[in-house]
Order: structure tokens, then sequence, then C-alpha cells
């Protein structure tokens, strides 16, 4: 789920030398979610890099950049101007693949991984895994789903696409109680033992458990909070639900591994940020908190009225970003943006 800004930083990024954007460096949090070695289908398993992509990545961040531990951060902040190299690099979700592909490829390098406590050891999949599963594996047919609009039509590949692409920004909208029943009903549609069999085919979208967690921070890995539910934190969620988000996964996280500072908001884009989410993040004890917005952390975002360490810009590492170099100096682009949303989250 790219943002338009997102987009376009990635493509005018591969036009341009790295050298001719040198000069122009400022520190940059960048996040990837899993790794894979093979996929099975790309309309599914719609968050990981492929490992030969990602082992290349990789290798232009540790030859082109100075990648830091997240406990960086405040001196990073600071003085932005003086680790103009400077990224933090990250990993939302928690899945099974950060342990078994992405450690090993990462070795010696400081990393964060967020994880989505209420997913981990518990075999409950990401929500809208499940809301793909039901667009393009349900048997045919029509079907009414509770607290989204229309009728759904599962039939040919082409209807299933549409209704996906129809079906899942609304979906995303909803609050997380209606959500959960909306999610009832897709999961409902299929018969007993196949949505099972289903998710035990897609290891990629297994999650860690919490030995798994440990085994990560025993080699070092930085362990952040991305929610408990896998759910946006958008303006119609409950203030309760909220406190449970931030809180809840906070003290889960610190029972389990140890203490825990850092958050990375669900989905964090614009839509999925609402001014009680911030909040109920720096009330439950965290120093920093990332979006999904793309922007540098430039002393334009430090400083001043608009400065507000729960709401950083991160981006989100594409597909094939193999030419970070030249696409991270273009990031503080999208900075006039994170100020507008920052101004009007604080009203
Ligand atoms: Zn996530």
């Amino acid at each position: 789920m790219a943002s338009k800004f997102g987009q376009l930083a990635r493509s005018m990024g591969r036009l341009i030398p790295p050298a001719l954007l040198r000069h122009a460096g400022q520190p940059a949090a960048l996040f990837f979610h899993g790794v894979e070695r093979d996929t099975l289908d790309g309309r599914v398993q719609t968050n990981h890099h492929e490992l030969a992509v990602f082992e290349a990545i990789v290798a232009v961040l540790r030859q082109q950049f100075d990648v830091r531990p997240l406990t960086d951060i405040d001196a990073v902040l600071a003085a932005p101007q003086d680790h103009p190299r400077a990224v933090f690099l990250m990993s939302d979700d928690g899945y099974a693949n950060t342990l078994s592909t992405a450690a090993p490829v990462l070795d010696g390098l400081p990393w964060t991984l967020f994880v989505s406590t209420a997913h981990i050891g518990t075999g409950r999949p990401n929500p809208i895994f499940l809301a793909r599963l039901f667009y393009f594996y349900a048997p045919n047919g029509v079907y009414k789903l509770p607290h989204l609009p229309g009728t759904v039509v599962l039939a040919d590949a082409e209807s299933r696409q549409a209704a996906a692409q129809a079906g899942i920004d609304p979906l995303r909208l909803l609050p997380g109680e209606k959500a959960e029943e909306a999610l009832a009903a897709m999961t409902a549609s299929f018969p007993p033992d196949q949505l099972a069999a289903l998710v035990a085919r897609f290891t990629s979208e297994h999650f860690l458990d919490w030995d798994g967690v440990r085994a990560l921070k025993t080699r070092g890995v930085e362990i952040g909070a991305h929610g408990d539910s896998h759910w946006p934190m958008h303006a119609l969620q409950r203030p309760d639900w909220l406190t449970r988000q931030a809180a809840g996964a906070r003290a889960r996280i610190e029972a389990e591994v140890g203490p825990c500072r850092f958050f990375a908001y669900p989905f964090g884009n614009i839509p999925d940020i609402g001014p009680g989410a911030w909040r109920a993040v720096r009330e439950a004890g965290f120093t920093h908190a990332f979006t999904t917005l793309s922007g540098s952390l430039a002393p334009s975002l430090t400083e001043g009225p608009a400065a507000n360490p729960w709401l950083l810009p991160r981006y989100g590492i594409g597909p094939a970003d193999t030419h970070l170099a030249s696409l991270v100096p273009l990031l503080s682009a999208g900075n006039r943006r994170v100020r507008q949303f920052r101004t009007r989250l604080a009203g």
C-alpha cells in the first residue's frame, strides 16, 4: 500500500545517479516486512521481499549508508545535519521469516523488529491476509458482508481482483470490532479445514512465537511494538481499544522480552492514524513512534512546533528498491506533508 509520493520517489530515484545526491543526504528510517525464497501467490503474499533482491538492498545499505541502532535516535534527531548518511532499518509485523531468512542476511547490522503482539505465537493470521484469502480463494458465490457496502461477487480471477480492490480499503477503515465481524463472515465462507489448509500453505504469513522474538533479541535486534492486533489506529477506534493497542502491546513485550520504547503504527499512513492514536502511544510510555508517511529525519521535522517524536516519517522499501542510494536523498520532499499531518493531529 505505497503512497503516491512513495511511488514517485521510487521512480525518480532510478533516474538520478547516487553521486549527484550524495551532498543532499539526510538521516531516514526505512522498513521492510518479510523476506521469502519463493512466493506462491503474489495476490495474497504482498508483504515480502524476494531473497536475492533483499540481499542486493542490504549490500547497498552496508556500502552507502551508516546503519545505526535505533537507540541512537535521540542523538540523530538532536542534530540531523551531523548524520547525513544515517539510516534506521526496521521490519514490521513479526513474520517467522525475519528469523529464518532476513536475520542471516542482516548479520552484523543493527535493526528493529516491530511485532503485533496478538499474533505472536497464537497462530492468528494478519487480518488483511485473511481478507485476501477470502477474495482470492473463497468458493464462488455472492456474499453480503456485515458493515461493508454492497454485495461481493466471487467467480473468475477478474471479479475476484475487482472485489479485493473494492473491499479492502473500506474494511481497513472499520472500527476494530466491526472489522472482526466482517472478517468472521469472510472466514466462515470456507468449507471446514480449507481455510486452515490455506493458512498452513502460505508459510510466509506465519508469525514468530515468543521464543523466536527472544532469539532475535539475543542476536542484537531491538524489539518494538506494532500494536496488539494488526489493525489501523484511526479516528473511529475507541479510546480503550487504542490503549490496548499501545499500552497493552508494550506490557506484553516487556513481560516476554524486556524493555520496549519504540512503536510503529499498523498500516501507518494518513487514514490509519487518528488524533487519539499518537496520544495513546505517548501515554503508554513509548519515546518514539513511526508512521509510514515518506520523509526524512531532517531538521524541518525535528525542531519547532511541528516536532513530534510520536509521528516520525518512515519509508517502506519497495520490492525492487536496490537504488536506495539515489532514492533516500529524495525522501525530504515528503516532509511538508508530514508537517501538515502533525499539525492536523495536534488540534
Ligand atoms: Zn504492519
